[in-house]
């Protein structure tokens, strides 16, 4: 796999980071936690690195890639309205690409969870009057500090400019810039604080991280993630969409299909029977790693932040 390919696929376009992830090969358990060491603060650096590009995608509706999560962005005279809002450092960069949008101010963002490459940068675009919604776990997540344990990471609160003023639980419609927006809550999946946003009239449709396009996921278990939920989320996203939908992973090239989802969730699924086989014959973890459940989908979807031997892991936690 050649370096452009692998740098379409992760968090940023810059391929130092890429190159530095690339290859896990098989590690054991203690080994895959000292490879989570440090995650966080390559991710930052990455995104402060990286340039921002923007794909227009339909109608007035735009992604940004390449500071941390993909940043859908519809436009129009009710202002900006934004999908997730990246990671601070990469501000001057966001701002540079919002601007290339057109005059619109930032006036409203969404939240898809309260992970920090997805709500670092709300401070500053609150700051720039943009009001922020989300569901109500991601609000509470961010209002207090929280341990990732599989990151090895301690966030602190979110400033109080970050915190979402406005929370829903299941369902929430949004009208603005002549289109309609429907924000679902998925229930537990990658946290217990996801939501999917469908652009209605383009037929648009962000499901944050719960879906990674041709990438193994992260689940963060620290905050009510497990993988049952990620494939019940998979499973609804395929509900939800249709041939003509174009879909917008939290990661991965940032311009999806049904059939790269079909092929993500049919990942998830095999894996999680897989692992769930060998740990009902009271295998452990480490016997686990090495039997390597997830051979088959390796070359495709190992290759960047999470390899095989952290994605056997995270399944196994959940099993
Ligand atoms: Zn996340």
């Amino acid at each position: 796999m050649d370096r452009s390919t692998l740098s379409r696929r992760g968090f940023c376009l810059c391929c130092l980071c890429s190159a530095a992830f690339a290859v896990e090969g098989w590690l054991s358990p203690r080994q895959v936690f000292a490879k989570a060491r440090g995650i966080v603060d390559t991710i930052r650096d990455a995104a402060a690195a990286a340039e921002i590009k923007v794909y227009s995608l339909r109608g007035n509706v735009s992604v940004l890639e390449g500071s941390g999560g993909n940043v859908a962005v519809l436009t129009g005279s009710d202002g900006q309205l934004l999908v997730d809002a990246g990671i601070a450092v990469s501000r001057e960069n966001m701002a540079k690409a919002l601007a290339s949008l057109g005059a619109d101010p930032t006036k409203h963002l969404i939240n898809t969870h309260w992970h920090f490459d997805h709500a670092d940068g709300n401070e500053w675009l609150h700051a720039q009057g943009a009001s922020i919604i989300a569901q109500e776990n991601t609000r509470k997540h961010l209002t207090a500090a929280q341990r990732v344990e599989d990151w090895d990471y301690n966030f602190p609160p979110a400033p109080a400019g970050a915190i979402p003023a406005d929370v829903f639980d299941t369902d929430h419609v949004i009208d603005l810039n002549g289109s309609r927006l429907a924000l679902k809550y998925y229930g537990p999946a990658h946290t217990d604080g996801d939501i999917s946003v469908r652009f209605t009239n383009q037929d648009i449709f962000h499901a944050g991280d719960t879906y990674w396009n041709g990438i193994y996921p992260f689940i963060d278990y620290s905050t009510g993630g497990n993988i049952d939920g990620m494939i019940r989320a998979a499973d609804a996203n395929l509900a939800a969409t249709t041939d003509e939908t174009i879909i917008i992973p939290g990661h991965g090239h940032p311009v999806s299909k049904r059939s790269e989802l079909k092929d993500y969730s049919d990942m998830l699924t095999t894996i999680r029977a897989n692992i769930a086989e060998l740990k009902k014959q009271g295998r452990s973890l480490e016997e686990i790693i090495v039997a390597k459940p997830t051979a088959r989908f390796d070359a495709k979807w190992g290759q960047f932040v999470i390899g095989p031997s952290f994605f056997t892991k995270l399944v196994f936690e959940g099993v």
